[in-house]
């Protein structure tokens, strides 16, 4: 399938203040989220789409004085890709000094709301790097914001994809994360009292690889229960703070969300002059 772009005109985007820098090449593309809340009826009208890049166009240029929205292209839940600054422009959202060895995507997903990226956002990303590698000289490289800078973006779900190769969706990617489970230990994990062993180990290893706060000590005690039930209210399953075979195959199985809030793109380093790379 061809890629679906929005041209700025027909998203009514702001003219840039200044010229752009040029890009020759790049390594390739750092994905992004929005950091904030997504409306998820956006997945269902795509004239909330336009109006989200609007706004992120505005927060870009007048929040933080950037000359132009900071991506080359955002993703929509609908398959179409948004021209931000487009090819061959250094882009702003990476981080100082970080623009010009990787294009900006963004994938309007954000870390309330719309958390789990429709089929429709992978494919546009997908289609947007494409684009970059075949027109814009974009290398190889797919990495996330977070990718040596201190960011949350592009949010656990994303990121979560981008380090599995960012495939395509429908090519045996499954529903879930693409990981597997390994087998439920054979006993539930509760407190009181303390639980122990490899398998509390196990589990807690993999809460905290999901990005939760807990201690990998084999010890499954109130705080370890503490973290299940969060996790569990999270997923939508009875918040019993015990670990059985549902909850241990979903802290595997189930797409990632961060528990807490993600750095907000507006905490991103101003835009400023940045040496070329040599
Ligand atoms: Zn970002
Ligand atoms: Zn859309």
């Amino acid at each position: 399938m061809a890629i679906d772009i929005v041209p700025r005109r027909a998203w009514g985007a702001r003219a840039p203040r200044g010229g752009y820098t040029q890009l020759d090449s790049t390594r390739g593309v750092k994905v992004h989220y929005t950091g904030g809340r997504v409306d998820p009826g956006v997945v269902g009208d795509h004239d909330l789409c336009v109006s989200l890049v609007q706004s992120i166009q505005r927060h870009h240029m007048d929040g933080n004085g950037w000359m132009d929205i900071g991506y080359s292209f955002v993703a929509c839940p609908h398959r179409k890709v948004f021209e931000g600054r487009g090819l061959h422009r250094l882009p702003a959202a990476n981080g100082s000094g970080l623009n010009s060895g990787h294009y900006a995507v963004l994938g309007l997903v954000g870390n309330a709301g719309l958390v789990q990226p429709p089929d429709g956002v992978l494919h546009a990303v997908l289609d947007a790097i494409e684009h970059l590698r075949e027109r814009g000289g974009a290398g190889r490289e797919i990495k996330g914001h977070r990718d040596g800078y201190s960011t949350d973006c592009p949010g656990e779900p994303l990121y979560a994809w981008v380090r599995r190769g960012a495939p395509r969706p429908g090519d045996g990617d499954g529903d879930g994360d693409g990981t597997e489970a390994p087998p439920f230990p054979g006993r539930v994990l509760r407190y009181p009292p303390v639980t122990r062993g490899e398998d509390v180990r196990t589990w807690q290893r993999q809460m905290r690889a999901r990005g939760w706060e807990i201690a990998v000590d084999g010890a499954y005690g109130g705080a370890s229960r503490d973290v299940c039930r969060r996790f569990q209210r999270q997923q939508g399953v009875e918040d019993d703070g015990v670990v059985g075979p549902v909850t241990w195959r979903l802290a595997w199985e189930a797409p990632g969300t961060p528990e807490a809030a993600g750095t907000p793109e507006a905490a991103d380093a101003p835009e400023g002059p940045e040496a070329p790379l040599t």
